[in-house]
């Protein structure tokens, strides 16, 4: 992102913008939280729009490593040469890095953010022997899962305290049936059926279902909606299969599809 795009659509749910851009203005790191799909990459798109500054995005994955981060020397046409990692180049060019899911890593990896993260902001390129100053438009956002928690995956107590939380949940039902119509396309009152359900699916947490139904996937169901498929229909792909594969959840699900979501088809045997 260069600034010049549109604003990226990121519908504010309390003060998450103000306290990211204080954490900017003082060179703090943002931790994200969040179920997965409830806007954390959206909200970080649109802060880094505001901010003008380019975003450097991560996906982290367990078999990440520091080099993978940080850069590494390759072979060129018969020479060494240095390549940065998205981690370099965002502190160069005083970008935002996100690094998403960064529980993935393993802790090995994570430990390379440290003197970025708190009141250093510096980066050891051990390999080069230099170390780099992060300028002050460089800003580490990384985001993190609670619901994902485990004694294997979890986010070491000397990460998370050189970050300031942000907590994002699922959006109240006004602003969520908003983000639904904007995304997908449907009418509002299609958007807050979807959301309704989506509520109900909420309620049931911790009954068997490994995580709820996300902002995205409602608007994924209303982008099938949006192409023709029949409301329920949408509902049953989008929403309820996605979130599990045991049989009887499955029918509960579909009950549930059937109470919220209004339309006349009958629904797949
Ligand atoms: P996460 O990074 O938390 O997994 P995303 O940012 O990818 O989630 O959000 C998934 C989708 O949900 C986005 O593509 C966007 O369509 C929508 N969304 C969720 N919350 C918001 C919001 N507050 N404003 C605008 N869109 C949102």
């Amino acid at each position: 992102m260069t600034g010049k795009e549109p604003r990226p659509y990121y519908l504010a749910v309390a003060d998450e913008a103000e306290v990211f851009r204080a954490a900017f203005r003082r060179g703090l790191s943002v931790l994200l939280k969040g179920p997965t799909g409830c806007g954390k990459t959206r909200f970080v798109e649109a802060m880094a729009h505001d901010l003008g500054r380019p975003l450097i995005t991560v996906a982290c994955h367990e078999d990440l490593t520091a080099a993978d981060l940080v850069g590494r020397f390759l072979l060129k046409g018969g020479e060494t040469v240095w390549m940065d990692g998205p981690l370099t180049r965002a502190v160069r060019e005083g970008a935002v890095c996100y690094l998403d899911e960064v529980v993935e890593t393993r802790q090995d990896t994570t430990v390379v953010i440290h003197p970025l993260a708190d009141h250093r902001r510096q980066l050891p390129l051990e390999r080069l022997g230099v170390t780099i100053e992060a300028p002050p438009e460089f800003c580490l956002v990384v985001s993190y899962n609670p619901g994902y928690q485990s004694v294997l995956k979890d986010l070491k107590d000397s990460t998370r305290q050189r970050m300031v939380a942000i907590e994002l949940g699922f959006p109240p039902a006004d602003v969520e049936e908003r983000v639904v119509t904007h995304e997908s396309g449907v009418a509002p009152e299609r958007a807050a059926e979807l959301v309704r359900l989506a509520e109900a699916i909420r309620r049931l947490e911790g009954h068997g279902l490994r995580e709820v139904a996300s902002t995205r996937v409602l608007v994924a169901a209303g982008l099938l909606i949006a192409e023709g498929v029949a409301p329920r229909r949408a509902a049953l792909a989008a929403i309820a299969g996605p979130l599990t594969d045991d049989h009887a959840l499955m029918a509960g699900l579909a009950r549930l599809v059937e109470a919220y979501v209004s339309d006349g088809s009958p629904l797949p045997r």
